[in-house]
Order: structure tokens, then sequence, then C-alpha cells
């Protein structure tokens, strides 16, 4: 089996979709691992979307991302990464599938309610960031 890290954003948390998104994502075949909500500092945020700092969204998808609690999970399934990135569509949800999270339940390309790993690399490296290797393993 192979894994892959979630965020349910604060957009998506704030309008109460969590329950809704975690449905989605169990009937989709995933399986959860382990799961926490928490409010992002702002060095944590920067930390996390590091590989994104020289991009001229950065500090707004900081402020995004710590304005209020998130839901990181580790979720598990076969071909789990490029499986839960086909099931919460493009970044933009205005290119986003029909029927995928994003498409439901985001608001625009940058509140757009759910993070999802994009290799098993980063997804072992962000696993990592949210829960100790004994809560995932
Ligand atoms: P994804 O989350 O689909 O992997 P990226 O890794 O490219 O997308 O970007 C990380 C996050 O940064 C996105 O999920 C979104 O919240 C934000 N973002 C990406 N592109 C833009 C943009 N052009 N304008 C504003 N925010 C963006
Ligand atoms: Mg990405």
């Amino acid at each position: 089996m192979s894994f892959t890290l979630t965020i349910i954003k604060p957009d998506a948390v704030k309008k109460n979709y969590t329950g809704k998104i975690i449905d989605d994502i169990l009937q989709a075949g995933f399986a959860i691992r382990a799961m926490k909500q928490l409010r992002l500092t702002t060095e944590q945020a920067r930390a996390f979307y590091e590989v994104h700092k020289e991009r001229p969204f950065y500090d707004d998808l900081v402020a995004f991302m710590t304005s209020g609690p998130v839901v990181a999970a580790v979720l598990e399934k076969d071909n789990a990464v490029e499986d839960f990135r086909k099931l919460i569509g493009a970044t933009n949800p205005a290119e986003a599938a029909e029927g995928t999270i994003r498409k439901k339940y985001a608001e625009s390309i940058q509140n757009n309610a759910v993070h999802g790993s994009d290799s098993p690399e980063n997804a072992v490296r962000e696993a990592g960031f949210f829960f100790s290797y004994l809560e995932w393993s």
C-alpha cells in the first residue's frame, strides 16, 4: 500500500466541509492512517510551501494557510498519490473536472479546499511534517 498527505485547507474547514470531504475521500477507497486538526503558524506554512517561495503568490498563500484551522491526514491506498490528485482535480477549481473535490468545494485557485502530495517522495516529507513516524506508519 502507498500513501499520500492531504490538508483540508482553511476555506473548506471554515465552511464546515470537513465531513463531506472526508466522506468523499473514504468513498473513493482511501483509508485514513492518521488525522488531526491544527492551526499552522506562519513559519510552519512558509516551510511547508518552501518550494513555492519564489512564486508571486507565496506570501498570500502563507497568509491564507494560517488564516484558520486545517485538517491534515495521511491517506492509504494503492497508487495513492496519483489517485488522490485525480480525486481532488486541477489546482484551479474553474478547470477541475466535474465531481472532483476542488470542483465541488473550492472557492478560487488559492482557496482551493484541499492539498494533495505531488509525488511519493513528497508524501514522505509531508507526512513527516505533520505526524511522527509512530503516528502514521
Ligand atoms: P497544487 O496544490 O495543485 O499542487 P501548486 O503546488 O502549484 O498546486 O500550488 C500550491 C498551492 O498554491 C495551490 O494549491 C494554491 O492554494 C496556491 N496557488 C497555486 N497557484 C496559484 C496562483 N496562480 N495564484 C494563487 N494561488 C496559487
Ligand atoms: Mg503542489
